[in-house]
């Protein structure tokens, strides 16, 4: 299809210093798990980013020192020449599509714990490692270290360039860089001409631009992250002071400005608590302070709000990290006319769970995402069929609908059954409550591609028995018949049914999902620990409820710490007017009060609860798959080859374990039986 001429603008090229970006698609720095420890992983994403047709693809933070040690995170690493081969595996990968390379360099000062390399850590002044509970503390730098990180910074800027890239970082955002420590008042008590004033705060960042645009400015551009606001009041920067007079001062010195909100919590804002394009009002006045291109981020997917931010002279470049996880081919199906097949982010931030646990990049939407080199997995390019396999997917949740779309792409025959009239399954529930919207979008990706394809048929209301399935006549049977949520207790406190679970006032979130309404006062009890708890905890408190949320955990959505919302849910819940109880478990429900056990002491207290909900864990739904497994006999006469149960209704999870699932049955299903390592690993060398 022909390019919508309205967007246009977002395919010219545009100058960054020494360079030219063939258009305004930027994927900016964003960390992914896989770094210095899996580089041919890391390279292989970069490349499929580049050849969806984004004009720069930029690494993660890149480390440039031993005392920028931020295990057990994995980022980049440039500490010396040794880094060189791997991160040119990267600007090759990225070059290979005629996209530009951009390095992040990075010192994290005060942010590095230094575990492996066992360095002291360095900051403005004398300060505790800061980002975790580390029992160790920074020393406040010299003016010798001070020269010496100016020196290893340049250093790495010549690696960079000898490593193949285009544009080389100086990175002064998310609190996370000795250069951003020194601007902060809060973090620089120097008395030297590197602390106090403004400019003498701003020295630092400025030496290093000129001190790396003299290194290699010839010939790579220089660009400066810069957080404009850090969103914690005259505590911080803010883009209506410190943050305008840093860019005025440094207007045209850079070639590039990127700029973002700080810490990574307020720049990777789930939809959760941040729509689409929320950082604009506080990046918008870059423009008028610098010659300079401006890219700047806010989960940006819809073409028409990224031609908007240029013409109305918010943003020169279009910069995502997110969005360009969920479809690295978005720049090629804007410029192709494909706008329905953008598979566009749900602002989870499963993405960022995988840096925060040391572990390759996984997301939501986006199933191939770090599956590239290992699984050798594209997001758009898929193996046809192999055979003559017709298919009943029995489920239509997260799994079932990718297991159906990718087989329907494979070209095989695929009939998507469908017990409830809605399709989407948990997806479909979830999205109704507040703050989950964005979770739709893994299903309506799915059916939009689903309703192009002539050879897959959905049936709606069509609950399936296994009679049926022995009848309907295609050679592969996959259950993706879900999970539901229990109403016993079981789950990480407790490993038994939770005495009086039994009565009518214990209610599931299924049950409220499908609009059950509960008594005043409620017990919420979450020992699931994601999102859900803390989610149906407001949902009853906006309907006026007096709402107690009880965990065993010490705080509320404990894992949710990995996706960077933890701060945000509690402080939330507080303001909603929620009572928080942690580090209880619930022992007994008598139908009017709760009785809960310290999780330390054992010390017992009670609250009055008319309603109990239990967010606990869920139940697979795996009945069909047991009665079909019984009879061998009769599977064998109605010529199914295989029965395979996947995604919730094998064990629950995430929603991305789910799409997951479905993906790679659809790719997989064929493959003979084998106690192989499903992927390829990047194995440590044992030579030098
Ligand atoms: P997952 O996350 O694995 O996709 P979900 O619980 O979201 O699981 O979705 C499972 C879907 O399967 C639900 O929409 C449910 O209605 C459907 N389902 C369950 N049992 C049957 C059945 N026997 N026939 C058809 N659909 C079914
Ligand atoms: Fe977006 Fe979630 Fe994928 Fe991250 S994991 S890119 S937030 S859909």
């Amino acid at each position: 299809m022909p390019r919508d001429p309205r967007h246009d603008i977002l395919f010219e090229p545009i100058r960054i210093g020494p360079v030219v970006a063939k258009n305004r698609f930027f994927q900016v720095p964003h960390c992914n798990g896989m770094g210095h420890t899996k580089p041919r992983g890391h390279a292989a994403m970069r490349g499929v980013k580049a050849e969806g047709g984004w004009a720069v693809v930029s690494t993660e933070e890149v480390e440039i020192h031993a005392s920028s040690d931020v295990s057990p995170h994995v980022e980049g690493r440039l500490w010396d020449d040794g880094d060189v081969a791997a991160l040119r595996l990267v600007s090759d990968a990225v070059h290979e599509h005629g996209a530009l390379a951009a390095i992040e360099l990075a010192h994290n000062g005060m942010h590095s714990s230094n575990l492996y390399s066992r360095e002291v850590a360095i900051a403005p002044s004398p300060i505790c490692v800061l980002g975790s509970y580390t029992p160790a503390q920074a020393r406040g730098m010299t003016k010798a270290d001070i020269r010496a990180y100016r020196r290893w910074h340049r250093d790495a800027a010549l690696r960079s360039r000898r490593a193949g890239f285009d544009i080389v970082y100086v990175y002064a955002a998310h609190e996370l860089s000795l250069a951003m420590h020194f601007l902060q008042a809060r973090h620089n008590q120097r008395t030297d001409e590197y602390g106090g004033s403004l400019v003498n705060r701003v020295r630092l960042l400025r030496e290093l631009l000129e001190e790396t645009k003299e290194a290699i400015g010839g010939d790579c551009a220089v660009a400066v992250r810069f957080a404009v606001d850090e969103l914690r009041g005259q505590d911080g920067i803010e883009s209506g002071g410190e943050g305008r007079e840093v860019v005025a001062m440094l207007a045209d010195l850079p070639d590039l400005w990127d700029v973002n909100l700080s810490d990574w919590t307020n720049d990777s804002a789930t939809s959760r608590f941040a729509p689409e394009g929320y950082q604009e009002e506080f990046v918008r006045f870059v423009k008028g302070v610098t010659r300079k291109p401006v890219v700047g981020v806010g989960r940006f997917t819809s073409p028409d709000a990224m031609v908007s931010q240029i013409r109305r002279g918010v943003l020169d470049l279009i910069g995502a990290a997110r969005p360009s996880i969920a479809d690295p081919f978005l720049p090629h199906k804007i410029d192709s006319g494909e706008i329905d097949d953008i598979r566009e982010c749900i602002g989870c931030n499963i993405c960022v769970s995988g840096d925060l646990t040391s572990t390759p990049i996984r997301c939501t939407q986006n199933p191939t995402m770090g599956e590239e080199w290992r699984k050798g997995w594209h997001p758009e390019k898929i193996p046809p069929r192999s055979g003559e396999d017709s298919f009943l997917v029995i489920g239509a949740g997260p799994t079932g609908l990718e297991c159906a779309r990718l087989l329907g792409r494979r070209g095989y025959p695929v009939t998507l059954a469908e017990a409830e009239a809605q399709l989407g399954g948990r997806v479909t529930r979830e999205s109704s409550l507040p703050g989950l919207s964005a979770w739709a979008r893994v299903r309506d990706y799915r059916l939009q591609q689903l309703n192009k394809m002539p050879n897959v048929e959905i049936l709606r209301t069509s609950r399936v028995a296994a009679a049926q399935i022995l009848e309907f006549g295609a050679t592969r049977v996959v259950l993706a018949t879900g999970a539901r949520w229990r109403r016993d207790g079981i789950a990480r406190a407790n490993l038994r049914p939770i005495a009086g679970f039994d009565r009518a006032g214990v209610l599931t979130p299924d049950e409220l999902m499908a609009g059950m309404r509960a008594p005043s006062p409620v017990v919420v009890f979450d020992d699931d620990h994601f999102y859900l708890g803390a989610v149906i905890a407001e949902k009853l408190r906006r309907e006026g409820l007096d709402v107690v949320l009880v965990t065993p955990a010490e705080r509320v959505s404990a894992w949710t710490v990995h996706t960077l919302e933890q701060r945000r849910i509690q402080q939330q819940l507080l303001e909603l007017g929620v009572r928080i109880e942690t580090n209880r478990n619930i022992v007994e429900f008598d139908g009017s009060r709760v009785r809960l056990e310290c999780t330390y002491t054992g010390r017992e207290s009670s609250l009055a609860a008319a309603a109990v909900v239990a967010v606990t864990s869920r139940q697979s739904d795996d009945a069909l798959g047991l009665e079909l497994g019984s009879q061998p006999e009769a599977l064998a006469a109605a010529g199914i080859a295989s029965v395979a149960c996947i995604g919730d209704c094998l064990a629950p999870s995430t929603i991305a374990a789910a799409v997951y699932a479905g993906h790679r049955y659809a790719r997989e299903f064929d493959w003979p039986q084998s106690d192989a390592v499903p992927f390829r690993r990047e194995l440590a060398r044992t030579t030098d």
